[in-house]
C-alpha cells in the first residue's frame, strides 16, 4: 500500500531561506482549484496560450526519427549554437561565436548558471525593482545578497542611471534586469540603456545579466541589447530563449551569449547539474531561432489587441492605477488604494492577501507584487484568451468594488 504519511525530515538551511516561486505557486493553486471543479480564470502564469508552430514540431519529429537521442555536448549541439550565433547577429547586432553560447534548460537555468558561475558569498547583486521573482532566490542560492533598487508606478517602474550609481558599492558584483520587463512590461529606451551602460562601465568587475526573453514581445518596436553599448560586451551575459516568442515554454530551452570565459564557467556548472539539455528540444529550438522573426507578428498583434482590451477594462475600475506597458504580456497595476479595506469583516492588509481574496471569493488568479519587489501592486498576465480577459477583469472589478 502506498505510504502517504511519512513524517517530513529537516531540509537544508539553504532551502529554508528560499521562497517557492510565486508565479508557479499561484499556477499550481489555480490548477488544483480547477481540478476541484471551480471555474477559475487564471491570469497568473506568463506563458503564451498559443501552440508551438508546426515547423518546429516537425523538426522535433525529425530529431527523433534520426535518433538524435544520445547525450549532447554539455553546452549544446554545435549546429544549434551556430544557429543561435546567427540569430544574435541578425536580431541584436551581437557577435557571439558558437563557443560563447551555452544552451540550457530554459532561460531560467541560463540565468541560474550565470549567477552561480560569478557570484560569491557576500557579493551584492543589484536588481532594479520590480524584478522577476526568481532573480532574488538564485542570488540567495549563490550566497549573494540581493539589493533592490526601487522604481514605482510614477516612473513607469524604470530605475534611473543615477539610482543605479547610488546603489553600487565595492561589493557589487552583478546587475540583473529584464527589458521588456516581467512583471511591469516596461521597456528601457536606447537613451536609458546608454545611461545605465555609462554608469556600469565606470566600475570594474561589475557584470550584467540582460534578460531578453521578451525581446519580440515589444509593441514599441525593437530595443537594443545592452551588450552593444561601448564597454558592455565584455561584462554582459545576454540571456534569451524560445519559450515566449515561439510558444515553447514546455520545451525548456534557453541560451546565453557571453564572453568565452563566462560561457566556459556556465558549461562547467551545467555539466555537474544536468549534463546538457534535451536533444529533441534543442533541434526544435534550432528551427525556431532560424525562422524569420516576422512569423511572430500575428502573435504579437494578438497580444497588442489584448493589451488594449485589458488596459481599457482595468482603467474603468476606480482606485486602480494602471500604466500602458510597452512590452511582455503583463499589467502590474498599483492596488494600494484597496489595502486596509474589508470584505465581510475580513481586513485585506497586503497585496498577497488581496490576491488570495480575489482567488477564493471571486475565482480569479493573479500574482501578488511582493515577490516581484513591490507590495503595492499585483501582476496580471494577458497571455489569456479575450473572453478570459473580459471575465477576469469583470471579477477583479467586482472583487475590488466589494471592499469597503
Ligand atoms: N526571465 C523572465 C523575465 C521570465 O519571465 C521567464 C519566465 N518564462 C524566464 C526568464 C524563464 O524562461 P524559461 O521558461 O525559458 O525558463
Ligand atoms: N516566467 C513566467 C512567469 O513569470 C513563468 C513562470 C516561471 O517560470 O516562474 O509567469
Amino acid at each position: 500500500m502506498e505510504n502517504t504519511t511519512t513524517t517530513p525530515g529537516r531540509v537544508s538551511r539553504l532551502l529554508e531561506q528560499l521562497t517557492e516561486s510565486a508565479t508557479l505557486a499561484m499556477a499550481r493553486l489555480s490548477r488544483e482549484l480547477t481540478q476541484q471543479g471551480l471555474d477559475i480564470v487564471s491570469l497568473s502564469l506568463g506563458e503564451p496560450d498559443f501552440d508551438t508552430p508546426q515547423f518546429i514540431k516537425d523538426a522535433a519529429h525529425r530529431a527523433i526519427d534520426q535518433n538524435i537521442t544520445h547525450y549532447p555536448p554539455v553546452n549544446g549541439f554545435l549546429d544549434v549554437r551556430k544557429a543561435i550565433s546567427e540569430k544574435f547577429r541578425r536580431d541584436n547586432g551581437l557577435d557571439y561565436a558558437p563557443e560563447q553560447i551555452v544552451v540550457s534548460t530554459g532561460a531560467k537555468q541560463s540565468i541560474a548558471n550565470a549567477v552561480l558561475a560569478l557570484v560569491n558569498p557576500g557579493d551584492e547583486v543589484i536588481m532594479p525593482s520590480p524584478y522577476w521573482v526568481s532573480y532574488s532566490e538564485m542570488v540567495k542560492i549563490a550566497g549573494g545578497t540581493p539589493v533592490e533598487v526601487k522604481a514605482d508606478f510614477s516612473s513607469d517602474f524604470k530605475v534611473t542611471a543615477a539610482q543605479l550609481e547610488k546603489a553600487i558599492t565595492p561589493r557589487t558584483r552583478m546587475i540583473i534586469f529584464s527589458s521588456p520587463c516581467n512583471p511591469t512590461g516596461s521597456v528601457l529606451s536606447t537613451e536609458e540603456l546608454a545611461a545605465w551602460a555609462e554608469v556600469i562601465t565606470r566600475h570594474s568587475e561589475l557584470y550584467v545579466i540582460s534578460d531578453e526573453i521578451y525581446e519580440f514581445i515589444n509593441y514599441a518596436g525593437k530595443s537594443p541589447s545592452i551588450a552593444t553599448f561601448p564597454g558592455m560586451y565584455e561584462r554582459t551575459i545576454t540571456v534569451n530563449g524560445v519559450s515566449k516568442a515561439f510558444a515553447m515554454t514546455g520545451w525548456r530551452i534557453g541560451y546565453i551569449g557571453a564572453p568565452r570565459w563566462i560561457a566556459d564557467a556556465c558549461t562547467k556548472m551545467q555539466g555537474q547539474v544536468t549534463s546538457g539539455t534535451g536533444t529533441i528540444s534543442q533541434m526544435a529550438a534550432k528551427a525556431a531561432v532560424q525562422a524569420d522573426p516576422e512569423l511572430i507578428h500575428p502573435m504579437l498583434e494578438t497580444f497588442r489587441g489584448r493589451r488594449e482590451l485589458m488596459h481599457r477594462l482595468l482603467s474603468e475600475i476606480p482606485g486602480l492605477q494602471v500604466n500602458m506597458p510597452e512590452g511582455a504580456f503583463y499589467f502590474f497595476p498599483d492596488i494600494h488604494a484597496f489595502l486596509g479595506k474589508s470584505y465581510r469583516g475580513e481586513r485585506i492588509e497586503t497585496a498577497e492577501a488581496l490576491s488570495m481574496y480575489m482567488l477564493r471569493h471571486f475565482l480569479v488568479a493573479t500574482v501578488s507584487g511582493e515577490s516581484f519587489g513591490d507590495p503595492r501592486c499585483i501582476r496580471l498576465s494577458y497571455a489569456a484568451s479575450e473572453s478570459d480577459i473580459r471575465k477576469a477583469c469583470g471579477r477583479i472589478k467586482d472583487a475590488l468594488l466589494a471592499l469597503e
